[in-house]
Order: structure tokens, then sequence, then C-alpha cells
């Protein structure tokens, strides 16, 4: 899908009050292209000259991150892509890779779009946490001090998820690299503002409405942007934090074609008490193992082909079940298969695209089962391994 709109992707979760389903995340990854009104930047890197809506032309500097579906990824120093139609990039002359900016930078840079007036902020690096006020200027104490203790405990949080996110990849050998940029976590004060800024950075993807998203990860920003209601659990803040890691940590490519199971397997594997991770993607997780057996609509065939049972409200149940019972299977039983796999989605590139056909097939050539296989497998040994768990 594309647009002449600077919509990119989205990780968006439904809120934990939409009580016709159980709680969870429905994250959606769509491409379109960033409208041409940029400013330029004055880090070094390699100068795109680019033509621009009103046919005037500016220069900015980034690094050139991958080509594919017309479209050209360019990463700027904060961390953030913006996809370029390759059509209106005029030159390319070449530099260095820019240099990320600082945590304070990046901090001096949310301050400037929200006012300094406006926001409560925490560097725990690699994270820079920044609460929106609903409004500006002078806070009651008390209130002050809530808030205070809001993007502390965030930032505790997420460097908790962190260890024990980098523990699991650890465990499962998948390789990874150090953070590059600074990891941004935005907090609504507000939901009305936090509607208004989804609308704008999502515009109308996938049916989702504002209203319905409790927080998401935009793999164009790079933010993790979460409701302050979300952090009083940090449920779904931390199902996103899965995914911001996995981009800044070099395991996968943003805007690489790689099946949202993985992505969402991963990602639900992890399960929090609101103070910690409690849990990892080789625990079995009660909620997605429950809805992966009462699955009757979805089939796992059907997620490794396609990413569109993860997209609408009705079937994405099944579908994320679904997802974090193939990861755990893989994680538990197929270890070295789950590594090439690893390996076979981190190799693809940013804005490539695949073939429902192709994904199955290099699926089943690499774990070496057919999917339905593993699926029958799969409903066999979670109830299994869940009474092996009471005893
Ligand atoms: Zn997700």
């Amino acid at each position: 899908m594309q647009s002449e709109k600077c919509k990119v992707s989205r990780a968006d979760t439904v809120r934990s009050d939409a009580h016709r389903l159980p709680h969870f995340a429905l994250c959606i990854f769509q491409f379109a292209l960033c409208t041409l009104l940029l400013a330029p930047t004055a880090a070094r890197a390699d100068d795109f000259t680019i033509r621009l809506d009103n046919g005037e032309t500016t220069t900015l500097t980034a690094r050139f991150a991958g080509e594919g579906r017309k479209a050209t990824a360019l990463e700027m120093p904060d961390g953030g892509w913006k996809l370029i139609p390759s059509e209106r990039i005029h030159q390319r002359k070449a530099g260095p890779d820019p240099k990320p900016l600082t945590h304070e930078e990046l901090l001096a840079q949310i301050n400037d779009e929200f006012s300094a007036t406006r926001t409560i902020t925490n560097i725990d690096k690699p994270f820079v946490i920044v609460l929106v006020r609903a409004r500006p200027g002078a806070l009651d104490p008390t209130v002050e001090k809530r808030y205070q203790l809001v993007v502390k405990k965030a930032g505790t949080f997420f460097k908790g998820m962190q260890t024990s996110f980098l523990e699991f990849v650890k465990q499962a050998r998948i390789e990874t690299q150090a953070v590059k940029y600074p990891l941004a976590a935005l907090i609504f004060e507000s939901d009305r503002h936090f509607d208004a800024y989804t609308a704008r950075v999502t515009e109308d993807q996938g049916g989702l409405s504002s209203p319905n998203i409790a927080a998401f990860y935009d793999l164009q920003t790079n933010r993790l942007v979460i409701r302050l209601s979300e952090c009083t659990t940090f449920d779904t803040p931390l199902h996103e934090a899965v995914h911001q890691q996995v981009y800044n940590r070099g395991i996968l490519q943003r805007f690489a074609p790689v099946p949202s199971w993985f992505n969402e397997g991963m990602a639900t594997g992890f399960e929090g008490d609101g103070e910690r991770v409690r849990s990892g993607p080789k625990s079995i997780s009660d909620r997605y193992g429950r809805m992966a057996l009462r699955a009757r609509v979805v089939t796992w065939q059907e997620i490794v082909a396609r990413d569109e049972p993860f997209q609408g409200d009705v079937l994405a149940a099944e579908a994320y079940g679904h997802a974090w019972g193939l990861h755990w299977l893989l994680v538990t039983k197929y270890r070295a298969e789950y590594n090439n796999l690893v390996k076979h989605y981190a190799a693809k590139k940013p804005l490539e695209m695949d073939r429902p056909d192709e994904r199955v097939a290099e699926f089943e050539k690499i774990v070496g089962k057919t999917v339905n296989e593993l699926q029958r497998e799969f409903q066999m040994e979670l109830p299994r391994a869940m009474a092996r768990r009471k005893n």
C-alpha cells in the first residue's frame, strides 16, 4: 500500500478494554512514502539531492539503508528512516555514515517538537523517555512527583526488558549488534493527544482507529509511543519494546519482508507483571497458548504464508496465538532450525518483496518439516507441556 504521505509501518496494539477479545497486541506493518517536505540536516553522511513536491530541490544527509518497491530508505541521525520515491533522488554524493545523535541531542529534538514546558523526561541509556503532558506550564507538585516516578519506572522496566531480551537471544545464539541510536519512548498523558499523534503517523492503516491502539512501535521514527494509562501494567509497551529491540540490534531490518508470525511470535513470548519481565519465549504463555489451542479459523499454514490474518480484529487473536505457538515450538524443540530461520530472516533486505508460496517453501526447507506437521505436533505437545508444568 502506498500513498504520498509519510506513513511507513506501524506496530499497533488493541487496547485492553477491547472486551470482545482477550488483550493481545495487533501490529501493522505497512509501507508508504514520505511527503517530500524535508528539512536538510547537519550530520555528515551521503548527500542526497531530492526533488520536493513543490518542484524545488533539497539536500538530505543520511545513510542509504536500502532500495526497492520504487523507494529508497534513508536513515537519519536520530535513527528514524525516511522512504523517498527513488525517482525523486537526483544525485547521491558519497560521505561517511551520519553520526548518531547523543541521548541528550535526541531529547532536545523531542523537546523542540512538543515544547520543553510540556515534557517530563528521563534518560536511562539507551532509552530516552519523554512524558508529554496535556498542557504546558507549572504542575501540581504531587502530580509532578507522580509523573517523575512514571518516567523513572518506564526506564527501569525497559532496561529490565532489554536484559531479558538479550538473555534470550544469547541462549538462542542469535547474533546481535550494539544499539546504534538512542531509543525514544513517548508517553502521552492525554488520550486525545495520543489519538491525534497516532492518527497523524498511522493515517487509517488497516482499519484500526487510534482509540483502539494502546501503544505502538513506529518503524519510521523508531519511537515507542504509549498511552500513560498503559504504564501501570506495561503489558503492551513490553510487546512493542521487543519489536524496537529486534530492529535496533541488527536482528531484522526495517521494511524487510519478514513474516509477521516471526516478529509477533518473538514479541508475544515476553510477559511481565508490571514491574519486570517474568518470562521469555521458551516459557508457556497461558494467554497465547489458550488462544492457539482454541483457534478454529486461522491455520499455521496461513500465518506462515501471509500477514493478513494479523491485520483484522476478527482473526488477529487466532493469528497471534498461533504466532506465539509456532515460535515457542521452534525455540523449545527445533533450536538449530530456529537459528537457521533467524539467519534467513535477518538476511532479508529493506523494501524487498516476497511471495506467499516462497514463504512456505523456504520455511519448510529450513525446518525440514511441513507447517501442517508442526501444527499437529504443537497441538499434542502444548497440552502435555502444560500438564507437566502443573505436576
Ligand atoms: Zn507486535
